[in-house]
């Protein structure tokens, strides 16, 4: 072994399965998963399964195939409803040590318990380094005698935790800003058991535009993977917008692929402040994406169009298209919003409309009929669009073609519909 692998960095994220995989759990698996490649450690992945009541396997396979959509593959897994004995082991000993008692109590409530068992706070100040919020300290003794099991049989969250980053070898701790406040308590059972502690590095939340925390309750679906995964996002493009949550790797590139991501990543390079989330910027990253997947995506949009119109399919329409979307399901938006009939039929044509600014209808008619004859010469089109002007000759053109007061250039709906076609529509209008 080298002494490289003998200090070998160990990182773990753990997850909770009560809820579908969320975009702040998947930022945070994807820190890291790029921290351990980034040093060549190991990466966990521990499903932290100890509330019977909040959790669900149906959870617990949404995180995982999520997280497998999105290609954060990890070296080792664990569920902690699995490992109760580890945890009911060292409950005994702190008990058997006084770290930890076994506490009388008045039940408030009917069916509540009498008997818990307490951590014996030493009521001290701690204090630690957070490789991203730098020192933070702690003064233990508000927290009081805090419970760590609801019997010696039923270890609870903080003692799970403690004991399994001690068991497993975890060296370094990265997870949500929210779990600030836990990290005084388990560092307070590390010592008693007399564990190392680990490096610990806070990552920022994820925000709203008005810089409130993302979830569930409050933004609905948004926060879930699932969606982009429906809505047919690329997952590279996610993880790509994920990694820029919180950081940047302190120069103007944007656009990274996981390799390359593993290579940029910096977790000195974190931000301390809140991430906000924009999804205008992740349409625009999941574009980008689709540049560097041109191919496959245009024959995505082949097919689509394909199944939707039951014509071949123009590979100029197909560019056309791929200009227009920015995420898959925006090609259904794009054919289901009636936005591309007039490609595979004759539209409605306003003639009221046909002439541009202004210049008359007649005008417009002439123009259109003397392009009649030259339709095929984009040349000989542009020529005379040089000569009477560009939106009285264009204009025109392109509106008995489309109908549309938006549409492509005429020249590229010309190729699109076909000499014959184009040669009607342009006939039906003068
Ligand atoms: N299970 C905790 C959660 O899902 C995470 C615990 C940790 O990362 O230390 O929020």
């Amino acid at each position: 072994m080298t002494e490289k692998s003998n200090h070998k960095i160990v990182v773990r994220m753990a997850p909770s399965p009560t809820g579908n995989l969320h975009i702040g759990t998947a930022r945070a698996t994807l820190f890291n998963y790029l921290f351990a490649k980034k040093n060549g450690g190991k990466f966990i992945l521990r499903i932290e399964d100890t509330d019977k009541e909040r959790s669900k396997k149906e959870f617990e396979d949404n995180i995982l195939s999520g997280l497998e959509w999105l290609g954060l593959t990890f070296d080792e897994f664990f569920r902690q409803s699995e490992r109760t004995e580890i945890y009911v082991n060292y409950v005994k000993k702190m008990i058997e040590e006084g770290s930890a008692y076994i506490s009388k109590e008045e039940p408030k409530e009917e069916g509540q318990r009498s008997e818990v068992v307490r951590f014996k706070n030493p009521n001290k100040k701690i204090v630690f380094n957070d490789l991203i919020r730098g020192e933070v300290s702690f003064d233990t003794t508000e927290l009081g005698d805090f419970v760590i099991a609801k019997s010696p049989e039923e270890p609870l969250y903080h003692l799970a935790v403690v004991v399994d980053d001690l068991e497993m070898g975890v060296t370094h701790v990265l997870r949500g800003e929210d779990h600030i406040s836990n990290t005084p308590r388990q560092i307070l059972i590390q010592e008693a058991i007399e564990a190392p502690r680990p490096v610990y590095a806070h990552l920022p939340l994820i925000l709203d535009s008005e810089r409130k925390k993302l979830s569930k309750r409050k933004h609905g679906e948004v926060v879930w993977v699932d969606t982009y995964k429906k809505e047919g996002y690329l997952p590279e493009a996610l993880l790509n917008y994920f990694a820029l949550l919180g950081w940047n790797p302190g120069t103007d590139e944007e656009i990274f692929s996981l390799e390359k991501l593993v290579k940029a990543f910096d977790i000195s390079k974190v931000h301390k402040g809140g991430a906000i989330f924009d999804v205008k910027k992740l349409r625009w990253v999941n574009k980008e994406h689709l540049k560097l997947n041109k191919e496959k995506i245009e024959e995505e949009i082949k097919n689509k169009l394909k199944d939707k119109f039951r014509r071949d399919i123009h590979p100029k329409l197909v560019e056309v298209v791929f200009e227009r979307i920015e995420v898959i399901s925006d090609i259904d938006k794009l054919t289901d919003s009636g936005e591309l009939d007039y490609f595979f039929n004759t539209p409605e044509v306003d003639t009221l409309k046909l002439a541009w600014k202004n210049s008359t209808t007649d005008e417009a008619k002439r123009n259109l009929n003397d392009i009649l004859p030259i339709l095929d010469n984009f040349d000989a089109i542009k020529k005379l669009a040089e000569e009477r002007g560009q939106g009285d000759v264009l204009w025109p053109l392109r509106f008995a073609l489309s109908g549309r007061e938006r549409s492509p250039d005429p020249f590229t709906l010309i190729e699109i519909l076909g000499h014959e076609e184009s040669q009607r529509r342009i006939k039906n209008v003068t």
